[in-house]
């Protein structure tokens, strides 16, 4: 199995191809392909730092406008890069002074104070509301200078714990503001996860809330606080800021009120002057292979690809309003909720809610009530919508939307095709955007305005981007059309810099497997077209008979069943086949069947996959589950039903950042009933 299946090209979404404003790219895969080679050419470093041709980034014709007119500096750079992978020293616009919060916040509030930055989607749709640039440019310069008062200096790392409110992008900012480094712990993470992470980054000061307000439910954050701090020494300081209002414990002379210490400082805040290679944060990766590293992303580098990864990959233009359903836990909370929108001056959504609440149509709701005109979620949600029906979208306008973002897993090409005809209504562009915490910003999509779309290939390299498919075994190139090891050959400017102490295990990660390369642990395929297909992690690949493949391709071919909501499927050690394929199927709730009858559905589960790619890829084992395990930013764990089937259930290493434990056991009493 080295080529990718056949498929059905989608052409440029209408909306975009024929909007109202020009791609920034387009119109065709020509355009692009231009500009791409020159980026990754002999002078491609020169791509990123072109001087200014225009006074503003919207109103250019040329494509070449990058980071001198993206950002604004305080002193400019004189080296655009320096370093390599082999040495893992790579550094990008050396010299320049800047500062992220100035640049998300402060020249957006000068230009136009009035213009929204943030529109917040309450959990209760009638609570939210928009707050401006220079609304937020207050609230940032006061939380800026509460962090000041608490002791907190350049340098300095304040973590970070709360919901999705609009006051978390206040937060994000303020620490930038000063130089302090955030490192964001996803709100729905246990006390013991979130004690780890303070511990490991030393952190004085942590800002929380009292609750949290999710689907209806309330979340004693403030409470999970109290527990994990038991054994965070080093926290003297906690800042909280009153979401729900409800009684909560405070400890005196630690715990303090946001609006309380904000009363008592001035308005303004001047914000510190960074050079680009300082640390802006250092974020948790999502732990889906295990213990969860301390990535470490700079300032410079990582804003400028934040911005023209949302220009360019979402093709946004002034007037829009992006909305990213991300946790801001995450880096693509990190990276396109608050740092890629609002440095281009773009509106960006907080939503704080989920997509079933009050009822499966809260998204589309959301989209109509304020006019999105750009939706980016991931696959798993998608999934979900999916499964609930869409009736849920029918009473909604959604023609205001443009660009459909995907992003965390491979997206099954059944959920990809009802994403573009429920969602995009056949007229939006979707864009597979593969990417890693590690990598900043994305690396791998199809542009909206000139690349002819293939449902669940993330396809080309974004402007800068070199990747290249490597043999596992000899570490040889891979030229034309094939399968390998997905790596990295040219540094791009939001490579993270380092994992957060520990620079041997950067080392080892990315930069050792194939030197002279960034290893990004995944594997891909190439087609004829030259485009990329994401397989799935390189330990998920599994091997019959000789034939490699890839979980995403089996899971896909299962999903067709019109009864399949999701699936996941492992290699299990086989003495006729070396591996075999074991199946775990959620059906969709819809669709009836009786345990007497799960023979038959087995069976037909079976031929399924049969048909859709062939006997050797046919299923050994399936088990029918009613909820799978996945980490807390909702991606299937495969390792871990590896190691239950495999009858290692008692190594299961690290289960922080599995999101439902009970998952854990249902598969546990699955398997072994089947055995
Ligand atoms: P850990 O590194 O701790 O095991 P993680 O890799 O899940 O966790 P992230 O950085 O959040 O942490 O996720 C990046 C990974 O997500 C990629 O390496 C890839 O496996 C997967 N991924 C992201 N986007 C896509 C996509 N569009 N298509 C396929 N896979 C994707
Ligand atoms: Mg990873």
């Amino acid at each position: 199995m080295t080529d990718a299946p056949v498929v059905q090209k989608h052409p440029i979404g209408s909306r975009v191809a024929k909007g109202h404003v020009k791609p920034h790219v387009g119109p065709d895969r020509k355009a692009y392909e231009e500009e791409h080679t020159q980026s990754v050419g002999e002078r491609g470093d020169e791509w990123w730092a072109k001087r200014r041709l225009t006074p503003s980034f919207f109103l250019s014709s040329s494509l070449l406008q990058k980071a001198n007119e993206t950002l604004s500096w305080y002193r400019p750079f004189q080296t655009v890069r320096s370093g390599s992978f082999a040495q893992g020293n790579i550094a990008w616009f050396l010299e320049g002074e800047l500062n992220a919060s100035y640049n998300c916040v402060d020249r957006h509030a000068s230009a136009s104070p009035d213009k929204t930055a943030i529109v917040y989607e309450a959990d209760e749709p009638s609570q939210g509301r928009n707050i401006t640039y220079s609304e937020l440019l207050l609230e940032v310069c006061k939380v800026a200078n509460v962090l000041k008062s608490l002791g907190v200096k350049k340098g300095d790392t304040v973590s970070v714990y709360l919901p999705m409110t609009w006051h978390a992008v206040a937060a994000f900012l303020a620490c930038a503001r000063i130089g302090a480094i955030h490192s964001v712990v996803f709100a729905g993470f246990s006390a013991e996860s979130l004690r780890d992470r303070i511990n490991d980054c030393q952190s004085r000061v942590l800002i929380t809330s009292d609750e949290g307000k999710r689907g209806g439910k309330t979340i004693a954050t403030k409470a999970i606080v109290d527990q994990a701090l038991k054994e965070c020494p080093v926290v003297d300081k906690v800042l909280v800021l009153r979401r729900t209002g409800n009684e909560i414990n405070f400890v005196d002379g630690r715990d303090l009120w946001w609006h309380e210490e904000a009363e008592k400082v001035s308005s303004y805040c001047v914000p510190e002057t960074m050079n680009s290679e300082d640390p802006l944060f250092i974020l948790y990766t999502s732990g889906s292979t295990g213990k969860p590293k301390g990535v470490v992303h700079t300032t410079g580098g990582y804003l400028l690809c934040a911005a023209l990864t949302v220009k360019y990959v979402f093709d946004v233009h002034p007037g829009d309003k992006f909305a990213c359903m991300a946790d801001i836990g995450w880096i693509t909370g990190h990276t396109y909720i608050i740092y890629g929108p609002l440095t281009l001056g773009t509106t960006t959504t907080v939503f704080e809610s989920t997509p079933v609440y009050p009822s499966p149509a809260r998204y589309w709701e959301t989209v109509e009530k304020h006019g999105l005109t750009h939706f980016y979620s991931a696959p798993t949600a998608i999934r979900l919508l999916r499964q609930q029906g869409h009736h849920h979208l029918q009473s909604f306008t959604l023609s205001t939307l443009r660009v459909l973002g995907s992003v965390g897993e491979p997206i099954n090409s059944e959920a990809w095709e009802w994403y573009n005809e429920h969602v995009g209504q056949n007229e939006c562009s979707v864009v597979d955007t593969f990417w890693q915490t590690e990598t900043g910003s994305i690396v791998l999509a199809p542009l909206p305005g000139a690349i002819e779309t293939k449902p669940g290939a993330a396809q080309v390299p974004f402007f800068g981007q070199a990747p290249v498919l490597v043999e596992a075994a000899t570490g040889e190139l891979v030229e034309g059309p094939g399968e390998g090891v997905l790596c990295l050959s040219k540094p791009w400017p939001s490579i993270a810099r380092t994992i957060w102490k520990d620079h041997a295990r950067y080392l080892d990660t990315y930069m050792n497997p194939y030197p002279g390369y960034f290893y990004t642990g995944d594997s891909a395929s190439r087609d004829e077209d030259g485009d990329i297909w994401i397989k799935g992690r390189i330990d998920d690949v599994i091997n019959v008979s000789g034939h490699r493949l890839s979980t995403a391709e089996i899971e896909s071919a299962l999903i067709l069943h019109k009864g399949v909501a999701e699936a996941a499927v492992i290699g299990i050690g086989d003495d006729m086949t070396g591996q075999a394929v074991h199946a775990f199927v959620i059906m969709k709730p819809e669709f009836s069947y009786s345990s007497s009858n799960e023979t038959s559905l087995v069976k037909e589960l079976i031929i399924q996959v049969r048909k859709v790619i062939g006997p050797f890829a046919a299923p050994k084992k399936v088990y029918i589950v009613g909820n799978l395990p996945k980490t807390r930013s909702g991606k299937i764990m495969r390792h871990i039903i590896r190691k239950i089937v495999a009858g290692e259930s008692d190594q299961l290493g690290d289960l922080s950042t599995v999101a439902e434990p009970s998952a854990v056991d249902q598969i546990k009493q699955k398997v072994s009933e089947s055995q």
